[in-house]
């Protein structure tokens, strides 16, 4: 699909955290058509494999920190 380049320009709410965010949507597992941001994507990811609340916040701080977006040392 060409949209699809059109669509990463595009920004948009996550409906799950409020959050604006753009780029590419992450797709709800819970009905399979919600679009979330990529950092609900991971959180329910997380929680369908029994990560609980806390973690997944820490996981996603790791994950941030992982892809530079603050300060390198
Ligand atoms: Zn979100």
């Amino acid at each position: 699909m060409k949209e699809i380049d059109s669509m990463i320009m595009r920004i948009s709410v996550c409906p799950r955290c409020g959050q604006t965010y753009h780029g590419r949507p992450a797709v709800s597992r819970a009905d399979g058509s919600t679009q979330l941001c990529p950092d609900c994507g991971t959180r329910e990811a997380l929680e369908s494999i029994g990560v609980g609340g806390d973690e997944q916040e820490q996981i996603l701080e790791a994950i941030h920190r992982c892809y530079g977006r603050h300060g390198q040392s």
